[in-house]
């Protein structure tokens, strides 16, 4: 027998500690143990019960065991035996806002009635034929919330109550900038179970409405963090991520934001820090900083990423063949970044009876070997 080489050992106060990353199993151990496990002498682990335990939680392993094999097998169950349908749906690319940074065109189009049909046909049909068992829907954008009364909430209200008659597991989330909520639209999203939501603030008040402002309106900061209020307390069991888009120009000022929410909703707000991508060069350079940042975030009462140990058999959710991201014009696509003007990215469309009807990419992506 050997230690698994997804093995993670830490010791502190002089307590022991191993993490086998494939099995997700975490304990305590004794020094001695410690000691055997990291020098690979299984040979000196006498008491059969505790070799029988630790090679089930992978721990240990056969000596002649490809410990990769787990992980590729993993990442095939995760691709082609996945009961969780993840559909992300774009009702508008258009946007009240004009972010300098933004990725996509904002063309005028939305989805229109029929589509709304053939999308919520498209969803039965995969629920009904793939055996899903949880079935997440994804609003995204340009700003969905342009749409909310005409295609978030029809689309979302037939699929909730289809996955209840069938017992299938709903979650309903949404990515929008935040600006468009109201009480009466409040009201209408804990009817549909929206409930995830992801609004992003571009650093502090004096950066974010640099970036964050309309033809109509000056800056968006503080209406966003009232909206963000309004949820937090309007809305069930609300899981909210408030992301925050730093750059090298805005780092020092992000952790003013933390005293902009009222202390007794912030237990419910999850901080995300994000580099806005055209600055992805200088990551490693400011890693330290968001880290001291987020510990003023955790101090004052918010929810912060944890120092998790991935387990990763998979790298994305796109992986899934039973994620679909479905553009307002029925073309489907497997991720969100993409310029959507341009025909390569499409894997497939949705038809009109709400049949998935794939292209080349898409057989191409799904048998990609890419992610190893
Ligand atoms: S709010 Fe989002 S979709 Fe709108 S311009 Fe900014 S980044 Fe783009």
């Amino acid at each position: 027998m050997k230690s698994s080489k997804y093995n993670i050992y830490l010791s502190a106060n002089e307590r022991f500690y191993v993490f086998n990353q494939l099995s997700s199993d975490l304990r305590e151990i004794d020094s001695e143990l410690n000691e055997v496990l990291i020098r690979g002498e299984i040979e000196k682990i006498k008491d059969s019960d505790l070799l029988i335990d630790l090679q089930n939680s992978h721990l240990i392993c056969e000596d002649d065991l490809q410990e990769e094999y787990l992980i590729l097998c993993a990442n095939k169950t995760f691709r082609f035996s996945n009961n969780t349908a993840r559909i992300t749906l774009m009702p508008t690319l258009d946007c009240n806002f004009r972010c300098w940074y933004c990725y996509e065109t904002h063309i005028e189009g939305y989805m229109s009635p029929d589509s709304i049909q053939s999308v919520i046909a498209f969803c039965k049909n995969l629920i009904d034929c793939r055996g899903i068992k949880s079935f997440i829907l994804d609003w995204f954008g340009g700003e969905p919330l342009l749409h909310f009364d005409d295609v978030v909430y029809p689309i979302s209200i037939a699929i909730k109550e289809y996955c209840e008659a069938k017992d299938v597991n709903f979650t309903n989330s949404i990515t929008t900038n935040g600006l468009c909520i109201t009480e009466e639209a409040i009201s209408q999203m804990n009817k549909i179970a929206l409930r995830s939501f992801q609004i992003t603030l571009d650093g502090a008040k004096e950066f974010h409405d640099r970036t964050r402002f309309s033809r109509d309106r000056v800056g968006s900061y503080d209406r966003i963090v009232e909206n963000i209020a309004l949820l937090c307390r309007g809305i069930t069991d609300v899981m909210m991520t408030v992301r925050i888009n730093y750059t090298p120009a805005n780092l020092q000022t992000i952790d003013s934001i933390a005293v902009s929410f009222p202390e007794d909703i912030r237990h419910k707000i999850f901080i995300e820090p994000q580099l806005v991508w055209q600055f992805k060069d200088n990551i490693n350079a400011i890693t330290d900083v968001i880290a001291n940042k987020m510990e003023v975030f955790h101090s004052l009462g918010y929810q912060t990423r944890a120092n998790s140990l991935p387990t990763v058999c998979s790298w994305c959710y796109a992986e899934n063949m039973n994620q679909y991201v479905i553009n307002y014009d029925l073309k489907v696509y497997k991720c969100t970044a993409r310029d959507f003007k341009v025909d390569r990215h499409s894997v497939g469309v949705i038809s009109t009876e709400g049949i998935f009807q794939p292209n080349q990419n898409y057989y191409k992506l799904l048998l990609s070997d890419k992610t190893f």
